[in-house]
């Protein structure tokens, strides 16, 4: 079994702040917030990336319900749920961040730098060889 930072949490070896726990998911406070009260939620299976995770739909129902704690719990105007998988990922253990947001607080996206399509069919092909995939 690997010995990630996030398993060690998960089996109350590392102290961290715990949110919520439960037999499928363990949420708890990033050590390195973008804003304060910025959640990890963690499946309690080890695994690496979206794609390992067998039965996501208990896993994100524990991920809607955090996000809609932080907003109500922090009196946020909003929230931002994002993922990296391997790229950008620093502990591989699959891990969901639910950032509390407000109005003019400063974070203007992740997603930098943007582009832009040269074309619309430029676009389809890619919305036509994500489809295919699915
Ligand atoms: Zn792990």
């Amino acid at each position: 079994m690997s010995a990630d930072l996030f398993c060690e949490i998960i089996a109350g070896e590392r102290p961290a702040h715990i949110v919520h726990s439960d037999e499928v998911a363990v949420s708890f406070l990033d050590v390195r917030p973008v804003f304060k009260g910025h959640v990890l939620v963690v499946p309690r299976v080890h695994v690496e990336t979206l794609a390992d995770l067998a039965d996501v739909g208990p896993f994100f129902e524990r991920v809607q319900a955090i996000a809609r704690a932080v907003e109500e719990g922090l009196q946020a105007g909003g929230t931002f749920v994002a993922m990296n998988n391997r790229i950008s990922q620093s502990v591989p253990h699959l891990h969901v961040h639910v950032v509390p947001r407000h109005k003019k607080d400063g974070l203007r996206g992740f997603f930098w730098p943007r582009t832009t399509y040269d074309s619309a069919e430029e676009a389809q092909s890619y919305a036509d060889l994500i489809g295919k995939a699915l």
